[in-house]
């Protein structure tokens, strides 16, 4: 007997059938004896209807009014699973994020969980009650409504099970679990077993969509074990933990891709160190996740810059380097939108040399031009045309033998 919270995403509550269907789900975890925690999205496409709702609207809505607005999604979700449950002879009570307990800092759209207080959720798992807690929202401290990022639930979900030191936290989705790159895409993508933690962030942080970077840095953070598999097919899903022993000879567990980057370069920024900084505490200032950063080269007392972000903050980031073009000392910037990342990860890169210059050549020999690089222990990434994205990921999926077909697992 233990404490589990299992997280249900907008696919596994998409409509009433499904919503009964994880009902039943619940109601199998629950017979076990356990106390149990249910974390929910927005049934199916809510949260993307209600932001081209607002589009409707305005080209730029305020962030508050979008966290007031996409909130609700999840609202919807944790009454109707609560009824589903009640219909089905088993008493259950839903509660908003704010109610939950869950503290945010006071930035919307994207906030950080800062605290929880589960001593509400603790009052009624000890009636025996199962605890539904909508996804993806929390509060700040001034009781404003805050959202934690598209795909947030799973943050949500991984918080509560640290907060309540949970037994385990399993993250149904419409996935079966981990794969070695999306079998949407990639044909021969196949099943991980187990994934470690920090393969899964890398993964998550470079585009993969099955969990939410932030809830396996949570996680890895207070060494919660993890799983994600379906919760539409009965089969076992993928662990997420420290430590992973199957799988070992593969040097690259995974290919991932994104989509819809820009790569900016300022030309001619003039005292290059302190300017250089200033350009990035503006944009950090408003938000703008920078990812690849590359300092070209000094000429003289001119720094070359580049720089890649998502094509949705170009106009904002053009915006601020015209506002700030003399007080960052620059001549001019340039911009190229519509390219991709491409990235292979995996542990096994750690103790073997070559692995980045396999993929450089992999890439060359099929004319795809890499226009920016960069590399950790475990990934390499590199940003291409995206119209060149599935293509290069197949290829280097099949070259790091990664697909199903010939694959010896151990
Ligand atoms: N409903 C939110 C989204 O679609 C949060 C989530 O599902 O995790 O991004
Ligand atoms: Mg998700």
């Amino acid at each position: 007997m233990g404490l589990v919270v299992l997280k249900f995403g907008g696919t596994s509550v998409g409509d009433v059938e499904r919503i009964k269907n994880t009902a039943n789900r619940i109601l199998e975890e629950k017979k076990k004896g356990h106390k149990v925690v249910v974390v929910v999205s927005a049934m199916g496409k809510t949260t993307d209807q209600l932001v081209a709702l607002s589009k409707e609207l305005s080209s730029y809505p305020s962030k508050r009014e979008m966290d007031m607005l996409l909130s609700t999604g999840e609202q919807v979700t944790i009454a109707l699973l609560s009824m589903a449950l009640a219909e089905k002879g088993h008493s259950a009570i839903s509660f908003t994020g704010w109610q939950a307990g869950i503290l945010t800092e006071n930035i919307h759209s994207n906030a950080r969980i800062i605290d929880i207080d589960p001593n509400k959720i603790k009052k009624y798992l000890a009636e025996e009650q199962i605890v539904i807690v909508a996804g993806f929202q929390g509060a700040t401290e001034n009781g404003e409504i805050t959202t934690l990022g598209r795909g947030g639930s799973d943050t949500t979900a991984v918080a509560l099970a640290a907060a309540l030191a949970a037994d385990k936290c399993i993250i149904y989705t419409d996935v079966t679990g981990v794969f070695t790159s999306d079998p949407r895409y990639i044909p021969g993508a196949r099943k991980l077993e187990a994934i470690s933690y920090d393969e899964m962030l890398e993964l998550a942080n470079l585009g993969a969509g099955v969990l939410h970077a932030r809830a396996v840095e949570f996680a890895k953070n207070h060494q919660i074990p993890l799983e994600v598999c379906s919760s539409l097919v009965k089969e076992s899903g993928t662990v997420i933990e420290e430590e992973i022993a199957v799988e070992k000879s593969l040097i690259v567990r995974g290919v991932a891709f994104e989509g819809a980057i820009t790569r900016i370069t300022v030309f001619g920024l003039k005292n290059g160190y302190n300017n250089l900084s200033s350009i990035f505490n503006k944009l950090a200032r408003r938000n703008i996740n920078v990812d690849i950063i590359i300092q070209n080269l000094t000429v003289g007392e001119d720094t070359y810059l580049s720089f890649s972000i998502k094509n949705d903050d170009l106009r904002e980031t053009i915006d601020i380097l015209e506002q700030y073009q003399e007080a960052l000392g620059f001549d001019h910037f340039e911009y190229e939108s519509d390219l991709a990342k491409v990235s292979i990860i995996g542990s096994g890169m750690i103790s073997n040399p070559g692995v980045a210059a396999k993929m450089f050549d992999i890439l060359a020999k099929n004319n795809i031009q890499i226009k920016m690089v960069s590399t950790s222990e475990i990934k390499v990434s590199t940003v291409i045309e995206e119209n060149h994205m599935i293509e290069a990921s197949r290829i280097l999926h099949t070259a790091f033998e990664l697909d199903s077909v010939g694959q010896k697992i151990k």
